[in-house]
Parts: structure tokens; sequence; C-alpha cells
């Protein structure tokens, strides 16, 4: 399968502290992959490396997507490549609504303009699959929105901006069994008519359910120090991160 997504030695860190520390990866096109690990792991870190977050810096190794060397785009950029994060914690934008927002972001992401009536079409259909009733669209971005309906409107954003690469901090977190559901759905939907590639970061099996995970990392004091495929997720549910912590690499 081809490579989507390359990290090779990534080095990276904030001023003088290193988080990250020769950290290699590689995600093939449509591949679902999970990044698991205990709290301050630096698995947030790394979604944000990937994205080209302007908080860290990288000190060593390279990164390519789509066979090219990204190391030194901006995240805005990388965006337009095709890399989605969606964050742990989601903004809240007054005076903004969700269907601006998601227009907005489309427009940028592919450099077209898009037609009203055209976008509220599609932003319907998403809106449709994640159960969002549709006068959500007219609210202000995450406003007044609860914790599960923030993180719906996350999956919104991946379903019409339809990247190449999602990665998906901790979208399961807070949510009730019925929400996660939905959102592990609207995931599924989202590979479904994409053929995108995912990396999942999460404490959970429930946001995996819909999905076929092909390889799991473990991420530990920001090393890589264990790779599987989907039993080990199971594994690290039942046994914790103990043996991965002590042993090291
Ligand atoms: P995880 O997502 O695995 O819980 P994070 O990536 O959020 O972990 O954080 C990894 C470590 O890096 C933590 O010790 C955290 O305090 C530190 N860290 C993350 N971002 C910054 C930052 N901007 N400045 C200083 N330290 C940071
Ligand atoms: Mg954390
Ligand atoms: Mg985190």
């Amino acid at each position: 399968m081809s490579q989507l997504l390359e990290i090779k030695d990534l080095t990276a860190g904030v001023e003088e502290k290193e988080l990250l520390h020769s950290v290699s990866l590689t995600v093939g096109a449509g591949e679902t992959h999970v990044l698991m690990g205990p709290n301050g792991a630096g698995k947030s870190t790394l979604g944000s490396v990937i994205m080209g977050s302007p908080e860290y810096a990288v000190s060593g190794g390279r990164l390519f997507f789509d066979g090219e060397d990204i190391t030194d785009d901006s995240a805005d950029k990388r965006a337009k490549r095709g890399i989605f994060l969606s964050f742990q914690n989601p903004v809240e934008i007054a005076g903004v609504t969700l269907s601006e927002f998601l227009r907005n972001a489309l427009e940028q992401v592919t450099g077209k303009h898009l037609k009203l009536w055209d976008f509220k079409k599609k932003l319907r259909s998403c809106m449709e699959i994640l159960g969002m009733d549709a006068s959500y669209a007219d609210r202000d971005l995450n406003v007044g929105f609860s914790g599960g309906e923030k993180k719906k409107a996350e999956i919104l954003q991946l379903l019409v901006l339809e990247p190449k690469l999602a990665i998906l901090d901790e979208t399961d977190s807070g949510l009730d069994v019925d929400a996660v559901k939905t959102v592990s759905a609207g995931i599924d939907e989202y590979k479904k008519r994409t053929g995108g590639s995912l990396i999942v970061i999460t404490h959970n099996t429930k946001i995996l359910e819909a999905l076929r995970v092909d390889k799991t990392h473990i991420l530990a004091a920001g090393q890589i120090v264990a790779e599987g495929g989907a039993e080990l997720v199971d594994e690290v549910i039942t046994n914790g991160f103990e043996k991965y912590i002590k042993g090291g690499k």
C-alpha cells in the first residue's frame, strides 16, 4: 500500500524542552491507526506537530505527506494538502455560525468558491448522518453546545472537508454510549466516502467499533514503545501501560 504519511525520526518540543524523541510512524492510504499512551505521553503534541502547529518546533527528522516533504509547511498549507486535526477541546466562536464556519473552512481548504445552495445540501446530508438537528447549522459555533454536540460538530467538519488524513484526538472522551456510536458511524461514513486515512487517539474501544484497525502505536514519554495490530488496543485496555513505561524501548 502506498504511504500517505511518513514520520521519520521526528524530534520536537517547545523551547528547551524536547517532548517527542525520534518518533517514526507510517500511515498508508486508507489505513486506520490507533495511537494510545498514558496521559502526558505526547499524543496530542504529535497530532499538533503533524498538523504543523506553530506551538511546537521540530528539531530533528522529517515528515512526508503524499511523498512530499512537509516538515517546513505551515498548518494552513498542510490543511490544503488534506491533513485534518480535531481538537481535544473544540473552540467556541461567537458571531460565526456552524454553517458559516464550515463553508469558510471548505473554501479555504479547496481554494474554490462554493455556491451556497450546493454547500447547504452537502451540509444537510452530513448532518443527517450524525443525527444533528438542522437548526444547529445556524447556531454560533460551539457556543452553548453540549460536550457531545461539540464532538459531533468536529465529525461534521470531517465529513464536510473530506481530508486525506484525519487525526482525531480523544473525540470520544466525555461522550455517552449513544453519542460514541453516532460519532463512530460518522467516522466510518467518512472512510467509506473518501477512502481517507485515520489516526485515532483514544483510551477506549467503543469509538473503534465501526472501524477496522490496521495498526496500533503506543506512545510513552514521547517515544513509540510498542506497535501491533488491532489486538494491541484490547491488550492495553486490559493490562494498562505499565509494562511499556517500565520496559521502555
Ligand atoms: P497527551 O496528549 O499524551 O496526554 P500531551 O501531548 O498533551 O500529552 O503532552 C505531553 C507533554 O508535553 C506533557 O508533559 C505536557 O505538559 C507537555 N507539553 C505539551 N504542550 C506543551 C507546551 N506547549 N509547553 C510546554 N509543555 C507542553
Ligand atoms: Mg492529555
Ligand atoms: Mg492529549
